[in-house]
């Protein structure tokens, strides 16, 4: 369930009640956990100082479960109960996985709603791996901060959809963590960056990880960030970089087939190697191998270059088409921000560079800047910010929407959007002449809006009058980060605009919520019937309005008997909308429009007369 997190005015945390809270980047490759330390967001590191943890478990015969380095260094030998590609799997069946290129060595078993791993401690899901490596992140933050979490904020690719993102939220329950918000990874390293704080435009993330390549174009507009667009390649990360450079290396040694030992340690310098060519014009590859013979290759940045120019290459694309999905040119980028720790490469960053015309942003850790980012909504989340005292949200957890004549609720935003999201929705005039339009926002699910919430109502004046159903009113619902509502309308023809801030003084709880939804769904076949009657009665006031205006400036063209029948139908329907039920209710509405067409053939005639006669229609 979706949780609406309230801090009421005044009762956030005192600067000497800091809650900790911390960002985890849940990596495919490996996983970070930051936190905000004297206003700035620092990562924290192992007890040997390391602060990256691989995202690697393995179920030990001995029945412990190791995490991290240790995990990483057995998964050649005890390939199938070391699992190290969790976020590859999880909220995922077997049959999506089929359509991936990935090979994995695992056992895998299906109950046809999630993977199974068949592993020596028994079957256990990708939510149960990931779990672990969450688990041994919250312990080393609760250790290095001295307390326990209050919550933390966990990163998603841009592109998890529904079940990925909640198995893993489940995945954090799991671990005893309390998910603040999970946050787009891209959108994450441009908090990182600051550029919440008033920057606008169109950014790009280059996301160059270990195992997988995501770019994504980033909209901002006032604090508000919208994913344009995503794109990538699932199958292309700094591994195929090493497994370049050990290919190469085994030409240069004349070496073949390795065993099983021996690859895994040349692999292993390979890939220090690689990251060494990132500072140093030259590395070594030292190895001695099992049969005694000894390795000792030198490689320069240039050559490695060379080698893997085509890796780099191979990026280019599905950042083309991510700016095309997204219709933008790259002269509109205002900032492509670099993510991913094969961002480091220097001839990387040059091919981005070159691609946009602009060097990028690299001047934080590539492979912190998704943590960082996640620990600065995580401390905004938690309350450690004294001007953060409004409704905060994960997800949207019930629609809003806004109430459309005959008392309907119109759905703008659907309950469970994640945030920030914005929605527009054009509207129009329901009566001739009608110059001012009030605007009711209510969030709920029910179809009445004497059944939802009632959170704001503003007035649009201005409209210039036209005939009903002319003006075009379009309204926007924007929810920014912090789940602040802000509703604005505007005629589209003039220009004309109204908006408001929707600032809730009340929160909804967990358990309003859950009766909520339950109302809404055991009241939906008597909604439905509630809704059908309004609309007809609408239409039916529409009618009624037009017949009666057209009375008055035209019912000289009819006898009295013809006016009087035509008198008796309106009445008729008047009736009906005030007790009658949806079907009759459009029985009269038909009736009425039978008995006054030739009144409008009649009008139609006059109006083409006056036309004739010099005068305009508009002017009639
Ligand atoms: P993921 O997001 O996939 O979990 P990371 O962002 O942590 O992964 O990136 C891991 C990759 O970054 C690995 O392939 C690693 O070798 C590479 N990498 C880390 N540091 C460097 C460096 N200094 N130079 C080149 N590559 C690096
Ligand atoms: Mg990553």
């Amino acid at each position: 369930m979706a949780l609406l997190q309230i801090s009421e005015p005044g009762m956030s945390a005192a600067p000497h009640q800091h809650r900790l809270a911390v960002g985890i980047d849940l990596g495919t490759t490996n996983s970070l956990v930051a936190t905000v330390k004297s206003g700035s967001a620092v990562c924290l590191p192992d007890e040997a100082g390391r602060k990256t943890l691989p995202s690697v478990v393995r179920y030990a015969p001995d029945g412990a479960v190791e995490v991290g380095y240790a995990a990483l260094k057995a998964q050649k030998a005890d390939p199938i109960n070391t699992i190290s590609s969790a976020k590859r799997l999880i909220g995922r069946t077997l049959s999506d996985l089929q359509q991936d290129s990935h090979y994995l060595p695992y056992r895998f078993g299906d109950n046809g709603r999630v993977i199974e791993l068949n592993t020596r401690q028994g079957v256990k899901t990708p939510i149960e791996v990931s779990a672990e490596v969450l688990k041994t992140l919250k312990a080393r933050a609760e250790e290095s901060l001295g307390g326990a979490l209050t919550g933390a904020v966990i990163t998603v690719p841009a592109y998890f959809d529904d079940a990925q993102r909640q198995a893993t939220k489940d995945a954090a329950r799991l671990a005893g963590l309390n998910v603040l918000r999970l946050l787009n990874e891209p959108t994450a390293a441009a908090i990182a960056y600051g550029l919440d704080n008033g920057s606008e435009g169109t950014f790009v993330v280059y996301d160059l990880g270990g195992g997988t390549f995501d770019v994504s174009v980033l909209q901002l507009t006032r604090g508000l960030f919208q994913v344009k667009a995503t794109g990538g390649n699932s199958a292309l990360g700094g591994d195929d970089f090493d497994h370049r450079l050990f290919c190469w290396l085994l030409e240069q040694n004349g070496l073949s087939q390795l065993n099983e030992q021996d690859s895994q340690l040349l692999l292993a310098q390979t890939r220090a190697a690689k990251e060494a060519l990132t500072a140093a014009e030259r590395a070594t590859v030292h190895a001695t191998l099992s049969d005694g013979r000894a390795i000792q290759t030198d490689i320069t940045r240039q050559e490695f270059h060379n080698l893997t120019w085509h890796l780099v290459q191979k990026t280019i694309e599905p950042v083309k088409q991510a700016l095309k999905d997204a219709g933008v040119t790259k002269g509109e980028i205002k900032g492509v921000i670099m993510v991913g720790g094969s961002t480091r490469m220097l001839h990387v960053q040059q091919a981005v560079g070159s691609f946009f015309g602009q060097t990028p942003l690299n001047n934080l850790n590539p492979d912190e800047v998704v943590a960082l980012g996640a620990a600065i909504q995580a401390n905004v989340l938690a309350g450690n910010k004294a001007d953060d005292d409004w409704l905060l949200l994960d997800v949207t957890p019930l629609s809003l929407g806004l109430e459309t004549y005959g008392g309907l609720a119109e759905k703008i935003i659907p309950r469970n959007s994640t945030l920030p999201t914005a929605r527009a929705q054009d509207f129009t005039t329901f009566k001739d002449g009608q110059t001012a339009m009030t605007i009711h926002v209510v969030q709920g699910e029910r179809e009445l809006v004497s059944n939802c919430r009632s959170l704001a109502k503003f007035t649009l004046r201005g409209i210039p009058p036209m005939v009903a159903g002319a003006a075009r009113i379009r309204v926007t619902f924007q929810v920014d980060a912090d789940g602040l509502l802000s509703v604005s309308a505007q005629e589209q023809s003039t220009g004309v605009q109204a908006q408001i801030e929707v600032k809730p003084s009340y929160g909804l709880d967990d358990d309003t919520i859950t009766q909520m939804l339950k109302d809404s769904m055991s009241n939906a076949a008597e909604d439905m019937a509630a809704r059908a009657r309004a609309e007809a009665v609408v239409e039916a006031e529409s009618l009624v309005a037009a017949v009666e205006a057209a009375l008055d400036l035209d019912g000289d063209l009819l006898t009295d008997d013809e006016a009087a029948a035509i008198r008796t139908d309106i009445t008729a329907l008047k009736t009906q909308m005030d007790s009658g039920s949806a079907e009759t209710v459009r029985a009269a509405t038909t009736a009425l429009s039978h008995s006054t067409d030739p009144f409008a053939a009649k009008r139609m005639n006059r109006n083409i007369q006056r036309a004739l006669m010099g005068q305009s229609v508009d002017s009639i």
